[in-house]
């Protein structure tokens, strides 16, 4: 069997591959079977920061590697405090959770403000608010927190105590607040896997307020917007709020799994001995790998996102067979005439490798992606879009 057919054999058909195998890369270019090049606007769904085999990033990681790969939560590990210390004196939180994957992020995320609520509150204060059409992760409590009813359907009964409202109506917060205890209100900045939306910034102000009045924990998703991927460090950087909780994970150790939830200063001391745990969390390689990737995210590298934003934005906007352009930084939307699905099956076969959400085009290159690569990228999904294929 090759490698497609083993895998159709062997693997639970959870996901549409593309018809593709990817053997080999360097940065935003990859390499598939046959030795055909593509230059990659997916980065593994936000993760590979900067890009495939990164040599800075394959440094990190081989070096803590030759010394120790794990040693469980048991024992002190340098990378996991160092890695905690830089999380928050760039983000002002005070402590961090280390965990594996965004899901397991915003799991911890839930269970700190179900506790403070409950310990603040009383019990009855448990309700976490979301937004419609959000996305928070597919493990049965964040499956709970995402506000798409398709994503619900097979797995009920979930876990009870959640509640969505309309992004951008802060009325019907309020009146939710009248009639429910709220502990915590959950957004993403951006709407990622519900095709790359950013709130209104009144509104996340709005809600923010809305939190501080009421004792409710703001906290915000930064999965997929995190990590510099919107042309700041974390996308709520853009938008004048400090939360109490943020999630993050995909590209923060740049292609190795981890998650993190940063916890600020009502919460900070909210989990104690035994209160949650993770045997993989804070393992030593994907932190180390996460230093490295951090230390890379300055200044300089997040105006150049933005720049690059910027280029692409205008590049875009009222193109042939563009409809709208959304998102931030190097996190964009594109409604194109064509269908999506189309649209990405057209750039694969013309080397581009793009991703959709929901009806959009969507695309996540590297955050080093050079100038010409992301140009020779922007002229083949033009041309797609104005249909010479
Ligand atoms: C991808 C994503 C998740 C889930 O992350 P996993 O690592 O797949 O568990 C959660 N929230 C947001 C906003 C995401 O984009």
């Amino acid at each position: 069997m090759n490698t497609k057919e083993r895998d159709a054999a062997y693997v639970a058909g959870t996901y549409k591959r593309f018809p593709l195998e990817i053997v080999s890369g360097k940065g935003s270019l990859v390499y598939d079977e046959t030795g055909k090049e593509y230059i990659d606007l997916g980065s593994g769904i936000a993760v590979t920061s900067f890009g495939v085999a990164d040599a800075i990033w394959q440094r990190a990681v081989t070096q803590q590697i030759s010394q120790v790969q794990h040693m469980s939560n048991l024992y002190y590990t340098a990378p996991c405090g160092k890695l905690a210390e830089m999380l928050c004196r760039r983000t002002g939180m005070k402590k961090v959770f280390f965990s594996n994957s965004g899901a397991e992020s915003n799991e911890c995320a839930i269970k700190a403000a179900r506790k403070y609520a409950a310990e603040t509150h009383g019990p009855d204060c448990f309700t976490i608010v979301t937004l419609k059409n959000s996305f928070h992760g597919r493990t049965l409590t964040t499956l709970a927190a995402t506000g798409q009813e398709h994503y619900h359907e097979l797995f009920r009964p979930l876990t009870p105590g959640f509640a969505h409202v309309t992004a951008g109506d802060i009325e019907e917060l309020t009146a939710l607040a009248e009639t429910t205890k709220i502990a915590g209100v959950l957004i993403e900045c951006v709407q990622g896997e519900g095709g790359v939306v950013p709130l209104d910034k009144a509104y996340v102000q709005a809600l923010a307020a809305f939190c501080r009045e009421r004792d409710i924990l703001l906290m915000v998703d930064e999965v997929q917007t995190g990590n510099g991927r919107t042309g700041q460090l974390y996308a709520y950087m853009h938008y004048g709020i400090q939360p109490d909780i943020v999630s993050t994970a995909k590209g923060l150790a740049g292609g190795l799994p981890l998650g993190a939830t940063l916890l600020g200063d009502k919460v900070e001391n909210v989990l104690g001995y035994g209160d949650h745990g993770s045997t993989f969390g804070g393992n030593p390689v994907c932190c180390a790998a996460a230093v490295s990737v951090l230390e890379r995210i300055d200044e300089n590298l997040l105006s150049q996102v933005r720049q690059k934003s910027e280029y692409l934005f205008s590049t875009f906007t009222g193109a042939e067979g563009i409809e709208a352009v959304t998102g931030l930084g190097l996190m964009i939307g594109l409604k194109t005439k064509k269908p999506a699905g189309q649209m990405v099956a057209d750039c694969m076969e013309n080397g581009v490798l793009c991703l959709t959400a929901k009806e959009k085009v969507r695309l996540l290159p590297a955050l080093n992606i050079p100038m010409d690569t992301l140009q020779k990228a922007a002229e083949i999904i033009l041309r797609s879009c104005a249909d010479g294929r």
